[in-house]
């Protein structure tokens, strides 16, 4: 027998959570008029408890390249023959231009990431003074990325001003060591829990697209419920040329936007963020997204690759009603 969405979804409205089994039902769904009927109740739950605000974040690939971890979707790792340009640590100036620049096309998070394995000491007082003059002089909420942390480092990034860091389970734990070896997937945990430990809100999500199964997207969402992640991107395999995965088959739009409602059924509260990878892998199926519980956005480009153009991205959230 189908599963009836309405009373999970009336009962998650009410402050009770997903079950596993009933999760592992919507995520099986095939067809669109199932998954319609899920994004609406999806729309239902954003609503009631993150309302008709959305989240607009600005990227500033701040370090770029030579990164020594292997993770196999990025075209970062230096251990991929990628045609990315490499270059070290931008001065504070450079990422203060950028964070203004993002200002000016509508973004209120800018987030200064560096393709690292973890920050380095001597980079500390550079990203310290940027997060507060990203603050001071462009007027955005500065977030950083930059891979592990000593606490004394993000500590550190903290007293500078900065209140969230990005640091993704990227899948499921049975799933981490066909995506990465360098490290552990308790080193991400970790590293999330001391965030969580130390008053930083924790930006935390995955990418769809690496191999993984429904179940294992289903485990990812559960272990960022159990974090109590404030907000979640989910980035869609953009297939790189030179990385392991440049063959993989992309998630197609149904199974994405299906992807996203059943998330906000698990993640009711936290902001779920539409991240690298929507142009090419949703295309027309972009807005749906914002129908399928997500309220939050990277705009303005990623790391290695191209968005489309902020005006447009401005333009569908204020079309679909979003408080911008
Ligand atoms: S995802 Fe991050 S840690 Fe992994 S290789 Fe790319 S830049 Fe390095």
């Amino acid at each position: 027998m189908t599963l009836e969405i309405k009373p999970v979804a009336d009962r998650i409205l009410e402050g009770g959570a997903i079950t596993l089994p009933e999760a592992q039902q919507l995520i099986a769904f095939e067809t669109w008029p199932q998954v319609l009927e899920l994004a609406a109740h999806a729309t239902r739950i954003r609503e009631r408890f993150t309302g008709n605000e959305v989240d607009l974040c600005s990227l500033v690939n701040a370090k770029s390249g030579n990164c020594p971890e292997d993770c196999k979707y990025c075209a970062q790792s230096s251990h991929w023959n990628t045609d990315i340009p490499t270059y070290p640590l931008m001065d504070p100036d450079q990422m203060v231009e950028r964070a203004k620049q993002a200002k000016a096309f509508g973004a209120k998070r800018f987030c200064i990431v560096t393709a690292t394995r973890g920050l380095a000491d001597k980079d500390l007082p550079v990203v310290c003074e940027t997060i507060r003059r990203v603050k001071e002089e462009a007027g955005i909420i500065p977030e950083c990325s930059m891979g592990f942390l000593k606490k004394e480092q993000l500590l550190a990034l903290k007293e500078a001003g900065m209140t969230r860091y990005n640091h993704n389970l990227e899948t499921a734990e049975s799933h981490f060591p066909e995506v990465c070896t360098a490290h552990t997937y308790q080193d991400r945990l970790n590293t999330i829990r001391m965030l969580k430990a130390n008053g930083v809100e924790a930006c935390c999500g995955g990418i769809l697209g690496v191999g993984e199964s429904r179940q294992e997207r289903l485990d990812l969402a559960f272990a960022l419920a159990e974090l109590d992640v404030e907000c979640a991107p989910i980035n869609v395999l953009n297939a790189r040329p030179g990385t392991p995965l440049s063959g993989n088959q992309a998630p197609t739009p149904l199974e994405v936007i299906k992807t996203i409602a059943v998330f906000r059924f698990i993640l009711p509260r936290t902001r779920l963020e539409l991240g690298g990878g929507r142009e090419v892998n949703l295309r027309d199926f972009q807005v749906m997204a914002f129908l399928a519980g997500a309220n939050s956005l990277i705009i303005g480009g990623y790391l290695t690759t191209n968005g489309r153009q902020p005006d447009q991205d401005l333009q569908m959230l204020k079309d679909l009603g979003f408080a911008i």
